[in-house]
């Protein structure tokens, strides 16, 4: 059975371009077939500070992976292209921050419709409404989409987020 997933990829750190190359290519090759990707955003870091800049892109693609073992891809995939997450966590110690600098992030954003919540995953992320860095990526692809829980499409939850 094929689901269809909506994936947001981003980091600050490295060659962020090819980096991103590479994770779609990745994501072909195990997780399914990529049916659209986002052109490459880039924002200032959110939630701790940083210099730089941060990429996003994201990534629809058909699966027949279940949720847990995407989310075993997916991390795999970001420990490959260099991500450490022992090092993020003495850094975010050292500086007191939630979030640190990273070289590839990939979040789930959604499961077709479905809500998922679990220790280890929740979905649709928590967090998109509150992020225009995910919501104008989002937006490109898929703007009518309606959020499951939220009842507001992918265009209304960005006009709401750039009206505050
Ligand atoms: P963040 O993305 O918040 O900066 P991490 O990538 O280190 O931080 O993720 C922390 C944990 O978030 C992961 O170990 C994963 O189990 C959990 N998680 C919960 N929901 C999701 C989701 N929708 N997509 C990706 N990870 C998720
Ligand atoms: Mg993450």
């Amino acid at each position: 059975m094929s689901h269809r997933v909506t994936l947001l990829l981003g980091g600050n750190k490295g060659d962020m371009c090819s980096a991103l190359r590479r994770a779609v290519e990745l994501l072909e090759q195990r997780v399914g077939e990529v049916v659209a990707t986002s052109r490459i955003y880039r924002s200032q870091a959110w939630g701790f500070h940083a210099t730089e800049q941060f990429l996003n892109q994201a990534v629809v693609l058909h699966t027949n992976l279940e949720p847990e073992p995407l989310l075993d891809a997916t991390q795999a995939i970001e420990c490959e292209l260099g991500r450490d997450r022992r090092a993020e966590a003495e850094q975010k110690a050292a500086c007191g921050e939630r979030y640190c600098s990273r070289t590839m992030d990939i979040d789930i954003m959604f499961y077709d419709s479905e809500v998922i919540s679990t220790p280890r995953l929740q979905v649709p992320h928590p967090l998109m409404q509150e992020r225009a860095f995910a919501l104008e990526p989002l937006c490109e692809l898929m703007e009518e989409f309606r959020h499951p829980t939220l009842g507001l499409t992918l265009r209304e939850l960005n006009e709401n987020l750039k009206q505050r």
